[in-house]
């Protein structure tokens, strides 16, 4: 039986937690794991955190200070943990490699749809007793090229329902797969897929290599209508040089899940709060911009999912086994 301190918890985490939860002993911390509140963490033997905890080497230090040789990652993208780090002080990264891709690749298709016929200026418009469609025009998806950057399990769970909604489908991925190529998908360069492609869906993992994958030299491949669709990563994208995008349109529409500095704001409800942040301040107040705050992962299957997988980590890290969501360095490069 093990005694976890779960750090950004939210009162559904703890709940799915409780709920399927038999014999270990957790403790919720609302904060989020840094080098400032690692304290919180002593006398415990992990500790369990989400994406915007920051697993750093200062914290991964104090963590072995500690004696603490277990985090337990609620997710798959594990950009936030210095493994280099890990390694050196013995401490196992644990996460949950896979929950619903399709759930991640729903959102991108919600938030698509809802730019491409505008729903959510719709819904507030009829509300308000107006049933004009003035400025309501959109447009289909059947028949445009839609490009995909990393096809791995949520970009590739993406293209199949681009592939059914009658989307010519290219692809970028250092590793093409064979099923997406029978599907009908093609591969080709990353310059190409952001010049050829109506809408731009970025599934690939925030790495040294992707990181601001979409700048400014990149925007300008685009075409000046092309829609991009962000889902994975906010790093992945050059916020003030979309921003120029917009203004000057040269991007058509923008639609996000994620935020470069979405750490000091997402999952919180800061609506009785000064905004401080200037750039998502400008963003929300363009008219083909759709921002929501990290909640692609967010459907009662992968909370199910996210909850038994942690719980198995933990098993394995308590019964000393080896485990396949082990996150090692050598995943990574340079490392
Ligand atoms: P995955 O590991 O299955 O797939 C990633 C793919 O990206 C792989 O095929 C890989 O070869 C490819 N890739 C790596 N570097 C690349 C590059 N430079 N250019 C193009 N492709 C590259 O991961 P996944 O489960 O599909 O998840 C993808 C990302 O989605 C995660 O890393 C995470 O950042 C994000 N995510 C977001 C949410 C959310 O709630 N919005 C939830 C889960 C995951």
């Amino acid at each position: 039986m093990a005694k976890i301190a779960v750090f950004s918890t939210q009162a559904y985490d703890k709940q799915f937690f409780e709920k399927a939860n038999t014999q270990h002993t957790f403790e919720y911390f609302e904060n989020r794991l840094r080098p400032q509140t690692v304290n919180l963490a002593k006398g415990f033997d992990g500790v369990c955190v989400f994406v915007n905890d920051r697993i750093n080497a200062e914290t991964l230090q104090l963590l072995a200070e500690a004696n603490i040789k277990l985090v337990a990652l609620r997710c798959a993208g594990f950009n936030n943990v210095d493994l280099k780090e890990a390694k050196k002080q013995n401490i196992r990264i644990l996460r949950v490699p896979a929950y619903s891709p399709e759930a991640v690749a729903e959102h991108a298709l919600a938030l698509i749809m809802t730019l491409a016929r505008k729903t959510h200026k719709a819904y507030n418009r009829v509300r308000d007793g107006n049933f004009s469609l003035v400025n309501l025009n959109g447009f289909i998806i059947h028949g445009k090229t839609v490009g995909v950057v990393g096809t791995g399990q949520i970009g590739k769970a993406f293209c199949k329902i681009m592939n059914g909604m009658g989307a010519n489908i290219i692809a970028y991925d250092k590793y093409p797969s064979e099923e997406l190529k029978q599907l009908g998908v093609t591969y080709t360069s990353l310059e190409e897929v952001l010049k050829s492609s109506d809408i731009v869906s970025l599934h690939c993992p925030l790495t040294p290599e992707t990181h601001h994958i979409i700048n400014k030299n990149s925007l300008s491949l685009m075409k000046k209508e092309a829609m991009l669709v962000n889902t994975s990563r906010g790093k992945l994208v050059d916020t003030s040089a979309v921003i120029d995008a917009l203004r000057d349109e040269k991007l058509g529409n923008l639609a996000i899940d994620v935020y470069e500095e979405e750490e000091k704001l997402f999952f919180r409800d800061l609506s009785e709060t000064i905004i401080r942040d200037e750039q998502i301040s400008r963003l929300m107040v363009f008219p083909n911009v759709l921002v929501t705050a990290h909640q692609g992962f967010f459907t009662k299957e992968s909370m199910v999912q996210i909850t038994q997988t942690t719980l198995k980590n933990i098993d394995d890290y308590m019964e000393g086994r080896k485990s396949e969501n082990e996150v090692s360095c050598e995943m990574i490069k340079d490392c």
